[in-house]
């Protein structure tokens, strides 16, 4: 039975049409490897909940800059074409003081850096 178009963009006008394409391919993707809706809410909730507490916990264990102790700026680098570095890191740190402009690159992402961390600060427990 074909569905009532005018009904249809009424109740999902809200959505944007691209994403409704998006949707398709990942749906198709979804079936053609065996998964279900509730396997991406699992999933999805899972990656928030991992982020949230790697969040918490960066908070908690802050990287202070080597040089003068200020604390460190974690951002991503080579994600976009604006933060290209002509290598392949990912991550780089820059210290907050400005009269210290400590700048250090990893080919770690931030999630692996503050996994890392964390590591060391319970080692060194
Ligand atoms: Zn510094």
């Amino acid at each position: 039975m074909p569905i009532d178009i005018k009904e249809f963009e009424k109740k999902f006008e809200w959505y944007p049409f691209g994403r409704i394409q998006d949707f398709l391919v990942f749906a198709g993707q979804l079936q053609r490897h065996g998964y279900t809706l509730e396997d991406v809410k699992e999933y999805v909730e899972t990656k928030i909940s991992e982020q949230e507490i790697l969040r918490k916990k960066y908070i908690l264990y802050k990287i202070d800059c080597p040089k003068c102790g200020d604390p460190l700026w974690l951002l991503p680098v080579n994600d976009k074409p604006s933060t290209q570095t002509g290598d392949d890191s990912k991550t780089v740190m820059m210290c907050k003081n400005p009269d210290c402009l400590y700048t250090e690159f990893s080919t770690k992402d931030i999630n692996e850096l503050v996994y890392e961390m964390i590591m060391k600060q319970k080692g060194g427990n």
